[in-house]
């Protein structure tokens, strides 16, 4: 019997992909107007190096130096990227489309601008399509149904881009155990049906996304109590006990973890140290990295500068926001479901990872809560509340969840500690009772 996380030469599992999410490109630009380092691979340079600036409007550019294009930036796997000018990548012509692309084809981009926004996870039974909601239509799915030019892609070669290129967000494996929590490991066919479990908690009608999420919470909880009872645990039995328990938990259609999520609890002061905290860390990071960037520091957060982020936040405005709930509910359930469905619960790589589906999800109902509070600073400004809720999705998907690595715009990885400092305090708050009702506002 062929061991199915072995690779068979000849033919791949089929793509799978999301009943939710969709993505086309719709040339909208937004990705290269990011403030992240777009990483420039070596091929690519010398590609681009030898190509006919003089068709283009960057033809002086080109004249002046063949490097024009590139920015060395050591901490990048690539220890290049596309230099980013006034916000945006250089290559960016004022008509919104990349120059080299326009002019000389998209094989000519860099294999980054080629492979966003997927995220492709190989599991046995399937290749998942997962994509980035730092894409502008994968975020505004209206954007992509009246798209008049959307550009033919190949999702057979960009995964094998993805593959052989840039393993990391990109592609990734899916593993044949997954953790748990409790120190247990389950079966990646136990994970599938606790996911589907999940999901299905998480897409019901008729209440607010938070008290889903609640509900989720305790799910998860509810399996690793259950499972922790039976020590002489097989992979064979463990698979059993946790189809036994998704199939109890469907047939009572999840009444015991909704009366935990509506019993909940809060505590006073518990979200306001977490929020205060992640958003401290953030901030002292990007900090750093924009010290590092700019050759005037080595990129490592101070204690000080975290310190100060962290009660500059604790003691400042509210962290609560008056936004249509039902809106919230659609545009963050649909994200939070997503990176749930293209596996981030059971693999990735974020400086904000701590390991093991509970506390994963765990730290997705803080995203939520980030969601909320961005969402309630940027409708505080101009924008209206759809918008303001579209940006802070992609804010968190940019800086907490997706990018925020060693090779996006996270500061480097060697400061890790200052992270593993707080990761460990939000690990004793993880388990009480009162953790999901104080994050969700409940
Ligand atoms: S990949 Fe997405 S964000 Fe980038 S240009 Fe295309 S549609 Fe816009």
């Amino acid at each position: 019997m062929t061991d199915p996380f072995v690779e068979s030469p000849v033919s791949h599992p089929p793509f799978v992909y999301s009943s939710e999410v969709a993505y086309g490109c719709t040339f909208c630009g937004e990705c290269c107007r990011e403030r992240w380092r777009v990483p420039l691979d070596e091929p690519t340079c010398q590609s681009l190096k030898q190509r006919d600036w003089n068709i283009t409007a960057l033809r002086d550019r080109a004249r002046q130096d063949p490097n024009f294009f590139a920015e060395s930036i050591p901490t990048l796997s690539t220890r290049m990227a596309f230099r980013n000018e006034q916000g945006q990548c250089i290559l960016l012509g004022q008509d919104g489309l990349c120059q080299a692309h326009h002019h000389f084809g998209a094989k000519a981009k860099g294999v980054v601008c080629r492979l966003f926004p997927y995220l492709f996870v190989e599991a046995p039974e399937g290749i998942y399509v997962g994509y980035s909601f730092c894409c502008r239509p994968v975020r505004k799915p209206q954007e992509l149904k009246t798209a008049t030019n959307i550009l033919k892609e190949s999702v057979e070669d960009t995964w094998q881009e993805a593959k052989n290129f840039f393993p990391g967000i990109h592609y990734q494996k899916a593993t044949p155990r997954v953790a748990l929590g409790w120190n247990i490991d389950i079966p990646w066919e136990s994970y599938l049906l606790l996911e589907q479990g999940l999901l299905t908690v998480l897409s019901r009608q008729g209440a607010p996304f938070r008290y889903l999420l609640a509900a989720g919470y305790y799910y998860l909880n509810l399996i690793g109590l259950f499972l922790k009872e039976f020590p002489d645990r097989s992979m064979e039995q463990i698979h059993q006990r946790v189809s036994h328990f998704v199939e109890a938990m469907s047939k009572e259609n999840f009444e015991r973890v909704d009366r935990m999520a509506r019993r909940g609890k809060a505590r006073m002061g518990l979200r306001r140290y977490v929020m205060s905290m992640m958003l401290g860390l953030h901030q002292a990071g990007m900090k750093a990295r924009d010290l590092r960037d700019s050759g005037k520091g080595r990129g490592e957060i101070s204690r000080l500068s975290l310190m100060r982020a962290f009660f500059g936040h604790f003691g400042g405005r509210s962290l609560g926001t008056t936004l249509p709930q039902e809106l919230l509910s659609e545009m963050a359930g649909r994200y939070l479901r997503h990176v749930i469905w293209r596996k981030g619960l059971a693999l990735g790589s974020s400086l904000y990872r701590l390991g093991g589906l509970c506390r994963e999800y765990a730290m997705l109902l803080v995203m939520f809560s980030l969601i909320e509070y961005y969402a309630g600073v940027f409708a505080s400004g101009q924008l209206g509340a759809e918008e303001a809720i579209c940006e802070a999705i992609r804010v968190v998907e940019r800086d907490f969840v997706l990018h925020a690595g060693k090779d996006e715009t996270g500061p480097a990885e060697q400061d890790r500690d200052g992270y593993d400092l707080f990761l460990s305090l939000f690990d004793s708050l993880v388990h009480s009772k009162s953790f999901a009702p104080s994050i969700l506002r409940l």
